[in-house]
């Protein structure tokens, strides 16, 4: 089984990767929700933690 895309439990559709550094987080772009791998979140939060000026927010188009 592949798992390259995952789908998101709520909506049952396919969550869309974004890359941010070295983490993929999937977003649901029907309800928003955001979904990390194991370890991802202490890591971005650390990325977070690091850039304090406001990031755009990751609309897509
Ligand atoms: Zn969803």
């Amino acid at each position: 089984m592949k798992d390259t895309t995952l789908k998101c439990p709520r909506c049952q559709i396919e969550m869309k990767q974004i890359k941010r550094e070295e983490i993929t987080i999937d977003v649901c772009p029907s309800c928003g929700g955001m979904w990390l791998d194991h370890g991802e979140i202490p890591r971005l939060l650390e990325i977070n933690n690091n850039q304090r000026a406001p990031n755009k927010q990751p609309n897509s188009k």
